[in-house]
């Protein structure tokens, strides 16, 4: 069997870091098999509808470097691989269903069932599903009823007693009560599928052998199982992920304002430290070593060490997590393109162009930044005159106004302001005044940069160079 995964996220909103937890897995779990991994747009609910976010889920699964084997900007014969263009198929499977009686049509008006689901409610009924009023409808009542032009949903008749038995990979076999099961509506009034037909529909066409989803989905498999029985189908494997939780303990959610993939890019944090995260919340090396690839986990993953508690999702982890990729995973050159990549997308590089200057800049600053925001927030004072002076800054330098035109003559006498040249100066010049080499370098640093948190002093002004450094020394002599 050739394995077969996928994701099926709807296009509503923000795309959603489960979607790309979802993605992860589902792609390292085919790519390990030698599989194929598709991404399916569940677009049919048109209710929740979000025409901006088809294209950025597939734009985040392109940042992440997720590249799936099929998908709506890359279709093959078993598309199209947007669900709402699929409706006719799946129309056609309700009606088989309908006609083999697996499923049935409901003639119910929308008052009619808010009505009986209130009466249900006050009655404090524990069943408040659909109370199957028409699921005992004759055939031939139902077909007049159809052909009189009568508007009806199709639902599933699920079975009233017994038990269905879902068989979930990680969790073995998760029993459900037949009589708790609703008969889910299965073709809506407008002629669309809901999502539990068209899901299984497309999932069967095509091929998927491995449903891996989010936990959440646990409770509507049994519905799922009884419509793939109903179409003579078989069953994929399914395993439902655990529960990615945010800080609260609840689901991670952006609708409860968790960020959501975009708002981690627009952060800076980086596709590999993103998926590494996201890997390390429901798996483990087996070697328990915290920075991996995607391609550490195609060759190590194993659903024996996916744990079931559910992981909660630590920003400040991630932040750390990406840090450690700046600094020690990804090369110099890199790390210097993605900064100046981001920071030509966010309006902070105006100007500012990617050479040897830059990289040298940055691998200064490489333990000071965690997030290539931070970089750009942080470094104003290396690309131009006009850098803020901070609060902190503005003491030292006010009481520096003595020592700084002693410093100012001392390095103009340099020929470059190199490290090895600096240091001995600086030094000398502290003893000379009585200072300790704290008071003669602060002032110093606040006038040069403006903030007392640069990068060491000596590499400071090297990289700055003279003509740079004692300009801003006049300046800021008063
Ligand atoms: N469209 C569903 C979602 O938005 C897919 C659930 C599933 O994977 O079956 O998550």
């Amino acid at each position: 069997m050739s394995v077969v995964t996928r994701i099926a996220p709807s296009p509503t909103g923000d795309p959603h870091v489960g979607t790309a937890y979802q993605a992860l897995f589902n792609s390292v779990f085919a790519r390990q098999h030698g599989g194929k991994f598709i991404v399916r747009l569940e677009d049919t609910d048109r209710s929740r509808y979000n025409a901006t976010s088809e294209g950025r889920i597939l734009d985040m699964l392109d940042w992440l470097g997720i590249v799936p084997d099929a998908s709506p900007r890359n279709e093959d014969d078993k598309g199209p691989y947007i669900q709402s263009q699929r409706a006719g198929l799946h129309r056609q499977y309700a009606e088989q269903l309908l006609a083999s009686g697996a499923a049935y049509r409901a003639f119910d008006t929308t008052e009619e069932l808010d009505e009986r689901r209130k009466a249900a409610e006050a009655r404090k009924d524990s069943y408040l599903g659909y109370d199957r009023r028409d699921r005992h409808l004759s055939a031939e009542e139902s077909d007049w009823r159809a052909a009189a032009g009568e508007e009806f949903v199709i639902r599933l008749k699920a079975p009233l007693e017994g038990k269905t038995v879902v068989h979930d990979h990680l969790r073995g076999d998760v029993v459900f009560d037949n009589a708790e099961l609703d008969d889910k509506v299965l073709l809506k009034r407008d002629g669309f599928p809901t999502y539990h037909l068209a899901a299984m529909v497309d999932d069967h066409l095509m091929g998927v052998t491995h449903v891996i989803r989010a936990e959440e989905w646990l409770t509507s498999t049994p519905i799922h199982q009884l419509i793939l029985q109903g179409l003579g189908w078989q069953a994929p494997v399914w395993i439902h992920t655990p529960w990615l939780l945010s800080a609260g303990g609840k689901k991670y959610s952006k609708r409860r304002g968790d960020p959501s993939v975009e708002d981690f890019r627009n952060k800076g944090i980086l596709p590999e430290a993103l998926l590494n995260y996201l890997g390390m919340m429901g798996w483990t090396m087996p070697n328990g070593e915290e920075i991996f690839s995607v391609d550490d986990m195609v060759q190590h993953f194993s659903w024996e060490r996916v744990s079931l508690g559910g992981s909660t999702f630590d920003v400040q982890k991630l932040k750390w997590l990406n840090g450690k990729y700046i600094r020690e995973v990804l090369p110099l050159a890199t790390v210097a393109s993605r900064v100046h990549g981001f920071g030509t997308e966010h309006g902070y590089a105006q100007g500012i162009a990617e050479d040897k200057y830059f990289t040298q800049v940055v691998e200064l600053m490489l333990p000071r930044f965690e997030t290539l925001q931070e970089f750009w927030e942080k470094t104003a004072y290396f690309f131009g005159e006009d850098y803020p002076v901070t609060d902190k800054a503005a003491k030292p330098l006010a009481e520096g106004q003595d020592v700084l035109p002693k410093l100012r003559e001392a390095l103009a006498a340099l020929p470059a302001l190199t490290h090895d040249q600096t240091e001995p100066v600086l030094k000398a010049l502290a003893e000379a005044q009585g200072l300790k080499v704290g008071k003669v370098m602060q002032p110093l640093r606040a006038a040069v940069a403006g903030t007392l948190e640069s990068p060491g002093m000596f590499e400071l002004l090297e990289l700055l160079g003279k003509e740079r450094v004692l300009a801003r020394l006049d300046r800021m002599m008063k």
